[in-house]
């Protein structure tokens, strides 16, 4: 008998996760909320461990091709004096890879093409029907995000979504290819400008804020007002751009998990361990434990040892990872004593970044 699986949510962890048990012999629905991928957004790094996930999903090489390797990255103070370089050739030497820039609809879609024949079922949000998928499946795969209102339905409401304490503003510059990446770091606030598919220049900015502080229709010109004084690439940037291409959102992370399973429901991705954006990794890791996932559940006598496999695994790193994105971000919001903070950055470059 064929095994079946239910998957909430189809962003990266949940596609990849169908993928992945497909392969593996498993007959898989995916229930996506939105009516389709989305059709623009902003850039992800994809790290070597991720690749080599992408690689076991049979589409490495595909984002390989589509996204903008990462060739040259630093660290900036905003009169434009460096802090500190990264060491990409380092990194590509250790892991055999360099990152990958590419946009999140860019991958969605490679994933999305590679499914085969599996069931995606776009608009079907699964809001209280955990229990009714537990019973109809052999296993069911939270993969819906930060929000997860799974984790919720599964461990209760103290593992709700937390405002980490700081906002993000997001987009993309037509026609203005680069080849590094750059962040900038003053006090309390970054500014990042990166290689992205298709000519663009992606870019996000970061600060410390109260949250849902919010300026509709004038986000454009709060990020003048905080950023427009700092040195290139960032007023570049602030340049080209018009109030309708900026996105702004909080960041919110998720509470520390005592388990990423129960019976027959794995938690993975943002669900599981959503970590602030400051080391790029939330999107590589839901690629992990994707393909970890799968590899756990093939090399166990029941779902349930799988699933239990699938914890020991991914828990511990994932939640380490939340912890180093967490002091990074926390850095990143210092407003005194800058000297200091730009020495730790420095001397977290002397090792190289982590693969
Ligand atoms: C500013 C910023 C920059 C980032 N940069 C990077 C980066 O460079 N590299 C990187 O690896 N990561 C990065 N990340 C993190 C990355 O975006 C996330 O970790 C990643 O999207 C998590 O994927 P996911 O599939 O777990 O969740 P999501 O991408 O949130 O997907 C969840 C899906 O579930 C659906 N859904 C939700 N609820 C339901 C429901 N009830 N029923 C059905 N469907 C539902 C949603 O519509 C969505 O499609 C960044 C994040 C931010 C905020």
């Amino acid at each position: 008998m064929v095994d079946t699986a239910a998957i909430i949510g189809g962003g990266i962890g949940g596609l990849a996760t169908a993928i992945a048990l497909r392969r593996s012999g498993w007959r898989v629905t995916v229930y996506e909320r939105d009516a389709e991928i989305p059709a623009t957004g902003t850039a992800l790094g994809m790290w070597p461990a991720a690749l080599r996930a992408l690689d076991t999903l049979g589409v490495g090489d595909d984002v390989r091709k589509l996204g903008r390797r990462q060739s040259v990255g630093e660290f900036r103070r905003p009169d434009g004096t460096r802090i500190a370089t990264i060491d990409t050739a380092r990194l590509e030497r250790r892991s055999g890879d360099p990152v990958y820039l590419l946009s999140r609809p860019a991958l969605l879609t490679v994933l999305h093409r590679a499914m085969g024949e599996t069931a995606l079922r776009f608009g079907t949000p699964q809001v209280r029907q955990l229990t009714r998928l537990r019973e109809e499946f052999d296993l069911v795969v939270a993969a819906d995000g930060v929000f997860s209102q799974a984790r919720t339905e599964l461990l209760g409401e103290r593992y709700r979504a937390r405002y980490s304490g700081g906002t993000a503003w997001r987009g993309y510059v037509e026609n203005m290819p680069t080849d590094s990446f750059v962040e900038t770091w003053g006090a309390g606030a970054k500014f990042g400008v990166t290689p992205q598919e298709g000519g663009r220049t992606n870019w996000y900015a970061a600060a410390a804020a109260p949250e849902g502080s919010f300026t509709p229709g004038s986000e454009l010109a709060t990020l003048r007002r905080r950023f427009g004084s700092w040195a290139a690439p960032v007023r570049a940037v602030l340049d080209a751009i018009s109030e309708s291409e900026v996105l702004r959102h909080d960041v919110y992370v998720t509470p520390w998990l005592p388990t990423f399973t129960r019976d027959n429901v794995a938690l993975i991705g943002d669900a599981a361990h959503a970590m602030t954006p400051d080391l790029g990794r939330g999107g590589c890791e839901a690629l992990i434990d994707a393909v970890t996932l799968a590899a756990c559940l093939r090399d166990a006598p029941a779902v349930r040892d799988g699933l239990r496999a699938y914890d020991r695994q991914r828990r511990r790193p994932t939640q380490r990872l939340a912890r180093i994105s967490n002091v990074a971000a926390r850095m990143n919001r210092m407003r005194r004593a800058l000297w200091i903070r730009d020495g730790l950055l420095r001397a977290s470059m002397l090792t190289g970044p982590p693969d």
